[in-house]
């Protein structure tokens, strides 16, 4: 078996892209690492760590490199995957939360039946910057009754203070710029 993967090892397979999608923004492109099989399953193991199979109900992951990671950690815990979705993409009937961007607004949505009320629910997207998409999707996970029990990045820009917006749950992240 290959060795224990570091957050050194992450941070390390994490390409910053500058003034990607528009001039100033230092794009954190994860595709080299999903495309290592052993960096992209240590990165789902250090994401679910603090969980033992079955003490989750769904794993909530944020459209739409959220989904990779969180897909991933369900089925490593036995859990359930349920998508948050940029308005207008889920079929069936949904509750939605705005948010603010840097120039306009947002809206994140949820199918009504996702989450359970009690659900246990870990939430997890790939990167914390302002906060406002978790902040989104927790909202929507606490409307439909669900707990949350952590919100799990892969990447947070610390200097954006995201965790700010997040409160009454655990933060975690495994790389921090
Ligand atoms: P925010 O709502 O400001 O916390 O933004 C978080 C969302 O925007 C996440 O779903 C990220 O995928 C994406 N995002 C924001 N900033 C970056 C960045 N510098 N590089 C890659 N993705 C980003």
């Amino acid at each position: 078996m290959s060795a224990k993967v570091t957050a050194a090892e992450i941070e390390a397979a994490i390409r910053t892209v500058p003034d990607f999608p528009k001039p100033g923004i230092q794009f954190k492109d994860i595709t080299p690492l999903l495309a290592d099989a052993r960096l992209f399953a240590g990165a789902i193991d250090l994401l679910t760590a603090q969980f033992s199979p079955g003490s989750i109900d769904a794993v909530v992951g944020i459209d739409a490199r959220g989904f990779i990671f969180a897909a991933a950690a369900a089925t490593k815990l036995n859990a359930g995957f349920v998508p948050v979705r940029k308005r207008g993409k889920l079929p069936f009937t949904t509750i939605e939360q705005d948010y603010a961007l840097e120039y306009g607004n947002a809206t994140v949505a949820i199918h009504t039946d996702a989450i359970r009320p009690g659900s246990r629910v870990l939430l997890i997207d790939d990167l914390l910057a302002t906060g406002g998409t978790s902040a989104a999707a927790a909202a929507l996970v606490q409307k439909l009754g669900g707990k949350i029990l952590e919100a799990s990045f892969l990447i947070e820009l610390k200097f954006l203070n995201g965790r700010e917006k997040l409160s009454g749950f655990p933060v975690r992240s495994l790389v921090a710029y």
